[in-house]
């Protein structure tokens, strides 16, 4: 069931939403050689709770912390730990969720530590696109499948693979509610966008396969060919008018 969301609501998802924002733009301040994935993930409780919020990963479905860390072949559920420690010319995709006032923003970005390689870098920039194009097209008299159709076209463009196993998804009182958003589809299929619907899009972009396995410790997820994948985020409302972004500061 399409949970949709009143103005009052989205003003309300639209703070939870900053508070991620926040989240991520400090930690990419703070991404660097010799950081560990722990660190992050305890300047990221640091934030959310300093906001008055609820670090909304963490207990969900036994997730052990704040955000998600997930570095090269990784593409997402990373946890993180005093043991990973970040070098140069890697690449951490971070994930974060806030539940502010009852009300959950999840968002993620994939983040260069110090200098990565060009190719590493059109991942990036490929994948960060790919939101945006399928940002675009959430509007009133689209379909969800307009959304996915454009983000996989564009991506499959550039020789990478779409991931298949995790979607795009609803989001508002709960981190994840109905429609199911694939980053893989066709056009004028899947649901009809009405306006109060309340969306995390997210491209999950690897340089290879779009294969995955998930690892033994039951939740990072790796591309099945070992190769980079990437991963931007954000939770969307659908207007009237022009998509609203709701996890941007
Ligand atoms: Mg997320
Ligand atoms: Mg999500």
């Amino acid at each position: 069931m399409i949970i949709l969301k009143s103005d009052s609501e989205i003003k309300l998802m639209r703070d939870a939403g900053r508070i991620v924002a926040v989240v991520l733009t400090e930690l990419a301040q703070k991404v660097a050689p010799g950081v560990s994935t722990a660190q992050l993930d305890a300047w990221a409780e640091e934030i959310i709770k300093k906001h008055n919020a609820i670090p909304t990963f963490k207990g969900y479905n036994g997730f052990p912390a704040t955000i998600t860390t997930s570095i090269n072949e990784e593409l997402v559920h990373g946890i993180p730990s005093p043991k990973r420690v970040l070098k140069e010319g890697d690449i951490i995709s971070i994930d974060c969720g806030a539940t502010y006032k009852g009300w959950v923003g999840d968002a993620a970005l994939t983040i260069p530590v110090g200098q990565i390689s060009p190719e590493a870098q059109k991942l990036l920039e490929v994948t960060e696109r790919a939101l945006y194009i399928g940002i675009e097209q959430a509007r009133v008299g689209n379909r969800s499948g307009d959304i996915s159709a454009a983000i996989q076209a564009y991506v499959e463009k550039h020789g990478y693979g779409v991931v298949r196993n995790y979607t795009g998804h609803g989001v508002g009182r709960n981190m994840h509610e109905d429609p199911q958003v694939p980053n893989y589809g066709r056009k004028n299929r899947g649901v009809p966008l009405k306006k109060g619907m309340t969306i995390a899009l997210e491209p999950m972009v690897n340089m290879g396969s779009p294969r995955t396995r998930v690892l033994d410790d039951k939740w990072t997820v790796v591309t099945d060919d070992g190769k980079l994948s990437a991963h931007f985020e954000h939770t969307i409302a659908i207007t009237n008018g022009d998509p609203l972004i709701l996890t941007q500061l």
